[in-house]
């Protein structure tokens, strides 16, 4: 069997048209939807992730602010620009580039952001009301993939989950989503006895590792549906995921590449976030 590959890229230049369609409904209201983005440091990774979420933000009428502060800037100055923006009408969403320098306190600044603003759906309340199931702003990445096993017609009630990695940012809001939709899920981490014997049951199976290659073909039930988060740099420059999509795609049913797969959809559901965001500024200022 060959797997079927999800096109990430051509579902999430589908949902962007649609956002940028509301973006321009929005402006034409007065009020253009805008992110506002900080990044701490000179990591390049997270530069580059900056600079796609800002020319995304740009692609579909989003107005976007950046600001960049050295590695060793002080807590305090970030705090206080949060509350600048906080209490700036004129922005709808605020995100902090992950990780942040050591001398930061990570919950807090993620607390500091304002609920209502917070578009990478990180910040504790928007975390709990998603584990009790209710709206609130979701994690773009899960929200992504979740995004993609609906549009690939994935049965998820009843379906047996695994998700390797139990991160804030992917793993546990992956799980806490796919268990709302149904599925009987298994979260799975480094301290996991036989990580192949939980994957092999798996008729969904997420791969949040950041270990290269790190799902083979022989941890896969035949048929399932594969879905590939990791995002690994190798040292010849290119990009590969956490599954061997090479091994993987002979097993599997469905498969999303890396790159191409779920990356596009995570910057995609940072820009529905910001527009749900202003359309409710909007409707909150009578416009
Ligand atoms: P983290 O490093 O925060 O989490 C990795 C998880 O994998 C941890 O829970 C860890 O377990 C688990 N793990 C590590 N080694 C093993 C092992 N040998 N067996 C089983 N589990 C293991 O990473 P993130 O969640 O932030 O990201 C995961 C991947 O997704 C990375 O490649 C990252 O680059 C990528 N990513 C991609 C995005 C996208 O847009 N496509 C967005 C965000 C991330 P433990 O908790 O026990 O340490």
């Amino acid at each position: 069997m060959t797997a079927r590959i999800i096109d990430g890229n051509a579902l999430a230049a589908r949902v962007r048209g649609e956002i940028a369609d509301r973006a321009a409904a929005l402006s034409a209201r007065g009020v253009q939807p805008c992110l506002a983005v900080i990044l701490v440091g000179g990591n390049p990774a997270s530069a580059v992730y900056v600079r796609n979420k800002v020319a995304a933000c740009e692609k579909a009428g989003i107005r976007s602010l950046r600001f960049d502060y050295p590695e060793d800037v002080a807590q305090d100055v970030v705090m206080d620009r949060l509350a600048g923006l906080n209490a700036d009408p004129a922005v709808h969403g605020i995100l902090v580039q992950l990780p942040l320098p050591p001398q930061f306190d990570e919950a807090a600044v993620l607390e500091a952001i304002k609920v209502a603003k917070d578009v990478d759906g990180f910040h504790a309340e928007n975390v709990g009301r998603l584990s009790q199931n209710q709206e609130a702003f979701l994690p773009c990445t899960p929200h992504g993939v979740m995004k993609m096993l609906e549009a690939e017609g994935v049965p998820l009630a009843g379906a047996e989950a695994v998700v390797i990695g139990r991160s804030n940012i992917v793993g546990k809001p992956m799980a806490m989503l796919l268990t709302n939709s149904g599925a009987t899920v298994t979260v799975c981490h480094s301290r996991t006895c036989d990580l192949a014997f939980h994957t092999r049951r798996a008729d969904i199976l997420v791969a949040a590792v950041g270990k290269p290659r790190f799902v083979t073909g022989d941890m896969i039930k035949p048929g399932a549906t594969v879905i590939d988060v990791g995002i690994n740099r190798l040292p010849d420059g290119k990009l590969c995921g956490d599954v061997d999509f090479d091994s993987a795609k002979e097993v599997a049913g469905l498969i999303t590449p890396v790159p191409g797969g779920v990356g596009p959809m995570t910057i995609t559901m940072l820009l529905e976030n910001t527009v749900i965001s202003a359309d409710r500024a909007a409707r909150a200022a009578g416009k």
